[in-house]
């Protein structure tokens, strides 16, 4: 999937990565999961415990869940119940577990190396878009971004899209998506995105005064009344 951004997109997409990892050097949230001892198995079962809950809520169940379950074995011959009762303080628990367990079973039956393709992912139950793109991004060192709701919402208001429509079909979305992630550390600029938008550019009332990419935002200058080329 890819659609042509014009030059003053790709301009200022980069220019928006680069504000994104500066800020993220002073503003970045000290997640346990991002510390360097942290597994790839570890980091693609967070991306599923993330899923519509608050990064603060999985950090308070990180050491126990990952202590109890250090490996994809261990989650596939675990009993729901006692999954469930690990997960239950995120919500979700029965799509959670569902999710947990098709990956569990998927990573034993590939001896822990999930398929590199896109295509092949997306052909296994419990594996959409998003968490393709995280097996792809953490265990095989992927350039891809992790687009999510607050991933669009950034993108949207700085490029003034008014994305309507589902975003997984949108293909200038994905592609500035994509270029904003392919410029250097990957997983770096996806952490970058996720904490700005949960601090900066929040869902309701963003910090647009606070934000270092508001002279190019399409959103801060409609806002703003300003015109922007
Ligand atoms: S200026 Fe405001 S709306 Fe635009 S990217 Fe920054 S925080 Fe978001």
């Amino acid at each position: 999937m890819s659609a042509q951004l014009d030059l003053i997109e790709v301009k200022r997409v980069k220019a928006l990565r680069r504000d994104l990892l500066h800020w993220f050097k002073e503003g970045r949230r000290h997640l346990p999961w991002r510390s360097v001892g942290a597994s790839n198995f570890e980091l693609i079962c967070v991306e599923v415990l993330l899923q519509q809950t608050s990064a603060a809520r999985v950090a308070s169940i990180y050491r126990k869940f990952f202590t109890k379950y250090p490996n994809w074995e261990s989650i596939d011959s675990a009993p729901i119940e006692k999954l469930t009762d690990e997960v239950s303080k995120l919500g979700l628990q029965n799509r959670r577990i569902e999710r947990l367990k098709a990956l569990a079973k998927l990573a034993v039956r590939c001896s822990g190396t999930f398929p590199v393709e896109r295509k092949e992912l997306e052909a296994c139950s419990g594996i959409g878009q998003y968490l393709a793109s995280a097996i792809r991004l953490f265990q095989h060192q992927i350039p891809e971004a992790l687009i999510d709701l607050n991933f669009v919402r950034l993108l949207d208001r700085y490029l003034g899209y008014m994305c309507n429509s589902d975003y997984r079909y949108d293909e200038r979305l994905q592609t500035a998506s994509n270029l904003l992630i392919n410029g250097g550390d990957a997983v770096a600029t996806n952490w970058a995105v996720f904490d700005f938008a949960s601090g900066i550019c929040r869902a309701q009332d963003p910090k647009c005064g606070m934000c270092p990419a508001s002279s190019r935002c399409r959103y801060s200058a409609r806002v703003g009344g300003i015109v922007l080329d």
